[in-house]
């Protein structure tokens, strides 16, 4: 069973955009996940389809109106099993490995893309949506959003990477930050190669590896040895 891709937006061009290229092109096209749009403006309202209104309470922008994207994710989730719904949001949990493997695991997922000031709160309460963040910045949309987690997630299905190992070893898979990369020539504008990786010996290479990884992640991510410290006892 491919892995499920939902993309409810006002601009479903954008969709699979970057990811009908490379790794996860490859991946679409033998079939591993699958990719659909959904036009929220089909279910728009009157003459001009109309999909957002004012803020109630007065301010800047516009806000989706809770008629039309509850319609929306109704219409998606007649046609989905169980998907988990998820909605880009800069007042979200913050998106990370962990949660990139666990949706990975599962059979596919909703992305609700949101525009202007974000969607009617009652659709979030009524649907009980997931609010996912890619930081602590501002888009202009979900889109973007929606495809860099997509990106995250559909590289950790089976078969899409050419070597399981590299998922295993790479930054945050064991809530470190990766060792630093070397490759030839082994000597380039009077700076060698680190003694050790042109060694041959396996041991001594992965030793200077986790020390580098450790101190790598303590100087430029605190917060991430903080987590990792207790892990390692
Ligand atoms: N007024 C809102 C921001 C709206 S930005 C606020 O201050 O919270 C428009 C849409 O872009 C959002 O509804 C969300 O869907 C998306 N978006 C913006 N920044 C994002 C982020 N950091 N992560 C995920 N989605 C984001």
């Amino acid at each position: 069973m491919s892995w499920q891709a939902h993309y409810i937006t006002l601009f479903p061009d954008m969709f699979p955009g970057p990811l009908g290229t490379s790794l996860a092109g490859r991946a679409h096209e033998a079939g591993i996940w699958q990719c659909q749009t959904h036009a929220l403006r089909d279910h728009g309202l009157g003459k001009h389809k109309n999909v957002d209104d004012t803020p109630s309470g007065g301010g800047a922008g516009m806000v989706l109106r809770a008629d039309v994207a509850a319609a929306a994710i109704e219409h998606v989730q007649a046609q989905t099993a169980n998907l988990p719904l998820l909605m880009p949001s800069p007042r979200g949990q913050i998106f990370d490995q962990a949660m990139a493997q666990q949706l990975a695991k599962g059979p596919g997922a909703i992305f609700f893309c949101n525009r202007f000031e974000g969607v009617d709160e009652r659709v979030i309460e009524a649907f009980d949506v997931r609010e996912v963040s890619i930081g602590d910045y501002i888009l202009s949309g979900g889109e973007p959003a929606a495809l860099a987690m997509s990106d995250a997630i559909i590289r950790l299905l089976p078969g899409v990477m050419g070597s399981a190992l590299s998922s295993q070893e790479e930054s945050f898979a064991n809530g470190l930050l990766e060792y630093p990369q070397y490759t030839r020539p082994n000597s380039w504008q009077g700076a060698e190669i680190p003694e050790v990786l042109v060694s041959g010996d396996h041991q001594k290479i992965a030793q200077w590896r986790a020390e580098k990884s450790a101190e790598i992640t303590q100087k430029r991510r605190p917060d991430l040895w903080a987590k990792y410290l207790p892990t390692k006892k």
